[in-house]
């Protein structure tokens, strides 16, 4: 049997995928199993934060695997420890932090503390958690619940947990708040809502209003998080220190991780909650050596310009084809072309995939680009000329 037959035998049907057989990468090109390569412009969907097939991670996984992968939490776990150390120091915030395997699950994390909060600190037992409306959270029943998209609630998978509520905007948010309500989960770029930055000053001053109201300010950086945005976490791009935020997707490079960071050291005891896998050697050790990576590539100035690089490069495009595009988006290398027709985004992204460019779409009408941090300007020369190849032709 081929690929295709075996993969619509063996797995579960969830994902619309293109049957194509990756099996190597260097940096932000994927090669087949035929020798072809692809420009990648997604990174895995924001994942592979360091490139493919890099060469010092490979090796720090390789030397973890060969002393330790796994104890459990049941024992301290020196890289562990080390990384949170190191995450707090770059966040610029004194957090403690709880590590999991993905996004959803450090999401999961913020809520129960978010609740335990609630019911610690007030006499009514506030529990009620505000996101907004074209946000996305996570795909675990709870985390599906909190994202505010409707198309994600189906009757399918109902009941779902109560106590969250959503609003259109940032401004909303201030008269939905109830006496009950313990906090506000909130994304500072909407990564799959359509690459949408909120301004500022809107995030600073909501940041104030939760503060005076003893409201937990949650930010899902996620996405947004590990110099996606040109800084370690958007929140510091906005200047903010949010009560509670959430990592995964860049943090490892591709080992699944996910953490969340806490101000309120003491909010748990042994117990409230837990993680087989999660924060393990294996993962904690390549979380720590694509931490290194990184900062290195931000301090020698790479990082800044390769975010100038390509979003000019972006912006030639957009200014080529102002017939299509409608608005170009978003911040760092988390960008997107608005289209003025939501109807060909399908058509652009697989005629892209023809050849041999990978790139992602994001709410109704994005087109989206999230590359590895680590892409170099040869490779985002080849990658919009192939996306002009293929916008030349709509
Ligand atoms: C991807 C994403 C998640 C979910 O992460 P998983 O690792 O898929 O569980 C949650 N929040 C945001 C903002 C995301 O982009």
């Amino acid at each position: 049997m081929n690929l295709e037959d075996l993969d619509k035998k063996y797995i579960l049907n969830t994902y619309a995928k293109k049957y194509v057989n990756f099996t190597k990468g260097n940096n932000a090109t994927l090669f087949d199993d035929k020798n072809n390569n692809f420009i990648d412009f997604t990174a895995g969907i924001g994942v592979v934060s360091v490139g493919h097939g890099n060469e010092t991670l490979s090796k720090s996984i390789y030397e973890q695997a060969s002393n330790l992968i796994h104890t459990s939490n049941l024992y301290s776990i020196e890289p562990q420890i080390k990384l949170a150390q190191k995450i707090s120091h770059l966040a610029k915030m004194d957090m403690a932090m709880f590590f999991a395997n993905s996004g959803a699950e450090a999401n999961e994390g913020a809520i129960k503390i978010a609740r335990k909060y609630g019911q610690k600190n007030f006499e009514n037992k506030r529990y009620k958690i505000i996101t907004l409306k074209n946000s996305f959270h996570g795909r675990t029943i709870t985390t599906v619940k909190a994202t505010g998209q409707d198309k994600f609630h189906t009757k399918n998978f109902s009941p779902y947990p109560a106590g969250f509520s959503y609003d259109n905007t940032i401004d909303d948010i201030y008269t939905s708040i109830d006496n009950e309500t313990v906090a506000v989960m909130i994304e500072l770029v909407q990564g799959e809502g359509g690459v949408l930055p909120f301004a500022k000053k809107d995030i600073q001053e909501l940041e104030i209003f939760l503060q005076k109201n003893k409201i937990l300010f949650m930010v899902d950086e996620v996405q947004t998080g590990i110099y996606r945005t040109g800084e370690f976490l958007a929140s510091n791009l906005y200047d903010i220190k949010p009560d509670i935020i959430t990592i995964a997707k860049g943090l490892a490079g591709g080992v699944p991780i996910g953490a969340v960071l806490c101000k309120h050291k003491n909010i748990f005891e042994a117990g409230d909650h837990g993680s087989t896998f999660g924060g393990n050697y294996l993962s904690t050790q390549a979380s720590s050596t694509v931490l290194d990576i990184l900062v290195k590539l931000k301090k020698d100035g790479t990082l800044d310009e390769t975010i100038v690089y390509f979003t000019k490069k972006l912006n030639e495009i957009y200014i080529k084809y102002q017939n299509l595009f409608l608005d170009e988006v978003g911040l760092g290398l988390m960008l997107g072309l608005r289209l003025k027709d939501s109807n060909i985004l399908s058509k652009i992204v697989a005629l892209c995939f023809e050849k041999k460019l990978l790139v992602l779409r994001a709410g109704e009408n994005t087109l989206r680009f999230l590359p590895p941090l680590t892409i170099t300007n040869d490779e985002i020369d080849e990658g919009f000329k192939r996306l002009d190849d293929v916008l030349a032709n709509i």
